[in-house]
């Protein structure tokens, strides 16, 4: 089979929960799960259930004195008091009993994926679970603890001696990935987000493209707000695209936060699912273009648990593993929504009515797209020979 595909997922996913009142719910992992069996998915990937990452692994990355205080703090009871400098005790990032190994079966996950397509076990694999792309060297940020991303490169590097393209969608800048690489010319990394400008965290800008040796290895396309899919687009065919192609990447990590749908209560993006769609069937296609079909995709942000981050990562699945699916959602898992959800449940995977986007905010938002796209070509392109 040429196109096997793997999904990694385990129910462990569940313990990565910042509480009751934090948006980023545990539960849309779990619905996510459901969508893919309920459209019979399950039959076309291979299940893989991840172990944690150990000590070693997630010090690729983190600080040894970072990964003990998340570790001490994992105990119930811990003080709060002494978190704030480390990132964790925060607003976005309380503390939990049980998060250093939430978070490290998050980084598990991406490591064995990583580790079994270059063993050529699989050829494609999803990790939901991951894609915590904010995480920094001694501190959590934005939601995320341990860097899955930036670990699971490392570890390619290191074992395969790999060059890694890594693309984010994510509506939010992928800061932690850039910062973890950012000097380095073997890990080419690309983040299409919402610009630092309007949203956390407040980074991303265009003329952030690396330094020293790994000058020209970072991108970033900052958007504007009401950003949609045919800005999207653009960016893959004017910039993702040759970049690829210029870098000639071993793997390609993509991180698939579907935060910049327009229905996400944290970002002021306007992709639609067919928008989405495109983009992953993109994604596919560059990585058998140019990376010998190796792909690991990773989860991310996505704050409509229940009716829209299902939906954009079963048809991820989908793309990846060459199914067609009814547009029509199985009856099954639409009672189930509707049951739990507090949400009417959709009926549609794909088809859906996006609020219509007024002149000006398009005619803003097709501005700043070209004002970033001009900037990295003006940029980026000389120092990856690209004409
Ligand atoms: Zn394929
Ligand atoms: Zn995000």
């Amino acid at each position: 089979m040429p196109h096997t595909t793997a999904l990694i997922y385990s129910d462990s996913y569940q313990k990565y929960d910042f509480g009751p009142w934090h948006p980023m719910k545990p539960v849309r992992l779990a619905f996510t799960y459901d969508l893919i069996r309920a459209y019979g998915l399950l039959d076309d990937v291979i299940l893989v259930e991840p172990g944690p990452a150990t000590d070693d692994e997630l010090a690729l990355v983190h600080e040894p004195a970072y990964i003990e205080k998340v570790k001490e703090l994992s105990v119930q009871g811990a003080g709060e008091a002494a978190a704030a400098g480390w990132g964790l005790g925060t607003g976005d990032n309380p503390v939990f009993a049980g998060m250093h190994s939430a978070a490290a079966a998050a980084a598990g996950g991406a490591l064995t994926a990583g580790r079994k397509i270059m063993a050529g076990e699989f050829m494609h694999a999803f990790h939901m679970g991951g894609g915590l792309h904010h995480a920094l060297r001694a501190k959590a940020s934005g939601f995320c603890i341990y860097n899955d991303p930036a670990i699971a490169i490392a570890d390619l590097k290191l074992r395969h001696g790999a060059r890694v393209l890594y693309l984010d969608i994510d509506a939010h800048h992928g800061d932690g990935v850039q910062y973890a690489f950012e000097e380095d010319p073997q890990v080419l990394t690309i983040s299409i987000h919402e610009s630092g400008a309007f949203l956390f965290p407040g980074t991303g800008f265009a003329a952030e493209i690396g330094s020293g040796g790994g000058r020209g290895y970072a991108v970033n396309v900052p958007l504007a707000p009401y950003s949609g899919d045919d800005i999207y687009l653009e960016v893959f065919a004017e910039l993702v695209a040759p970049l690829a192609r210029a870098f000639q990447p071993d793997i390609i990590l993509t991180q698939n936060g579907c935060d910049a749908h327009w229905s996400d209560p944290l970002s002021h993006l306007s992709l639609t699912m067919s928008g989405f769609q495109e983009l992953f069937r993109l994604e596919h296609q560059l990585a058998h273009d140019y990376a010998g079909g190796r792909w690991l995709a990773l989860g991310g942000g996505g704050y409509q648990a229940y009716t829209t981050v299902p939906r954009a990562w079963t048809v991820l699945v989908a793309v990846m593993s060459g199914r067609q699916l009814d547009d029509q959602i199985p009856a099954e898992w639409r009672q189930k929504c509707a049951r739990l959800g507090q949400h009417p449940a959709p009926a549609w995977l794909v088809s859906e009515k996006a609020p219509p986007l007024a002149l000006q905010e398009q005619g803003n938002a097709r501005a700043a797209a070209r004002d970033s796209v001009d900037l990295v070509k003006k940029t980026v392109f000389p120092i990856l020979g690209i004409s």
